[in-house]
């Protein structure tokens, strides 16, 4: 950014950490194209970039290492995570995928037993196989995270709000636990967004997003992305990203980019619709149960309260009558709710997932840790909230 320029926007590197989220939202990493002054970061659709001679170049030498749109959105969601620097992968399973290639045979991580499914996969089914031991434990209570540390314990993986069970987890007192041990912890922060909650600023070393939902924010691209402050741990992890390859394209980054500057507005109004759909599903006669933080009576709800900002979109019931059969009845009898995978964008969704987001969990594992075939999941959208209702009342009976 030119700091002579009264008229630059308040954006770019450090100078953005001044202002307030909404101001960051829109002006992180939008600094005006130097060549022609466009607003708007140019989508740099480059594999490669000419060299004046052989080794000096502008900072860009080939597109998987550097690409200047990609650049501006790691800009930007480092400083509306409120970190120094952030790293976009091709998905969220890449950026997960990552975070785990610091580790070492022989190396353990605590995680979750309640938590993305692809998360689940990828730890049980690749990196089990190079020796990386992971223990899926009840994260509701930071003691028991306690009890799994040892000398080869590298990594706490936590995600809070869980998918699909919404359970909470307490990212300060969790990183208070392991502090000073030589442990990182990790946050998915997807369920979240940074306009709900900022791990890093609660004590987490690296932030981790599936830009595919909330970030992204119009179910249009698949993306992931982390954040952190240690300069080590970011070229460790740059070094990951350019050596194993999972850049996202700078088309996909300029629509992140876009995504990110309403984020505020759609989490908003994602936040009313999610709390008028859970009371309202509350008191249905034909509801079992609502999973969701912002009940005074979730067990994480104080938790949740102390370190998010407002409870977000996404909520989980089951039915009275808890036959499958019934769970498919509603699930496939909704026209505003869309039955798919995925959430986070403008539009609502709803799924199963038993048979959807995470089949790929075992079913014993998936039904011990509250998980039944008879749940239902909402992605509530930015749709007017009485539409919304209707469509479930319809659904429901
Ligand atoms: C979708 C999702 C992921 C995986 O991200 P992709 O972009 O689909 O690779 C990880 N964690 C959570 C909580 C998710 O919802």
């Amino acid at each position: 950014m030119n700091k002579n320029d009264s008229n630059s926007p308040p954006a770019g590197g450090a100078g953005g950490a001044a202002y307030k989220l909404a101001t960051k939202l829109i002006h992180a990493g939008a600094e005006p194209d130097p060549s022609t002054g466009a607003i708007m970061v140019p989508i740099y659709q480059t594999s490669t970039y000419v060299q004046e001679a052989p080794g000096k170049n502008k900072g860009f030498e080939y597109a998987r290492s550097q690409n200047p749109t990609r650049k501006a959105l790691e800009e930007a969601l480092a400083i509306i995570e409120n970190g120094k620097f952030g790293l976009a992968f091709s998905s969220g399973v890449a950026a997960t995928d990552a975070v785990i290639k610091l580790l070492n045979p022989g190396d353990e991580v605590i995680c979750g037993n309640d938590m993305y499914g692809g998360t689940y996969r990828l730890f049980t089914k690749v990196f089990e196989r190079f020796g990386i031991k992971f223990h899926y434990i009840d994260m509701h209570d930071a003691d028991n995270v306690k009890k799994y540390v040892n000398a080869n314990t590298k990594l706490v993986w936590l995600e809070t709000p869980t998918n699909p069970l919404m359970n909470i987890a307490d990212i300060a007192a969790i990183a208070e636990v392991v502090k000073g041990k030589g442990i990182l912890v990790c946050v998915d922060n997807t369920f979240a967004s940074p306009y709900l909650q900022n791990p890093l600023d609660l004590g987490a070393d690296i932030v981790m997003h599936s830009v595919t939902k909330y970030l992204g924010g119009h179910s249009d691209l698949i993306q992931g992305c982390l954040v952190m402050n240690d300069v080590q741990l970011r070229e460790k992890l740059y070094f990951l990203q350019k050596s194993c390859g999972a850049v996202p394209g700078p088309m996909d980054c300029f629509l992140v980019l876009r995504g990110i500057k309403t984020l505020h507005v759609r989490m908003q109004r994602h936040c009313e619709n999610g709390a008028k759909i859970a009371h309202w599903l509350r008191a249905h006669p034909k509801v079992a149960r609502v999973y969701w933080p912002g009940f005074e009576d979730h067990p994480g709800h104080a938790i949740a309260k102390k370190q998010m900002r407002d409870f977000g979109g996404m909520l989980s019931f089951t039915l009275k009558d808890d036959s499958v059969a019934n769970a498919m009845r509603v699930l496939s009898s909704t026209h505003l709710f869309s039955l798919a995978e995925s959430l986070g964008g403008v539009e609502s969704l709803i799924n199963h997932p038993a048979s959807m987001t995470h089949a790929s969990i075992p079913k014993e594992e998936r039904i011990k840790n509250g998980l039944t075939d008879s749940l239902i999941r909402l992605s509530v959208g930015i749709e007017d909230a009485d539409d919304l209702i209707g469509d479930l009342e319809r659904a429901i009976g």
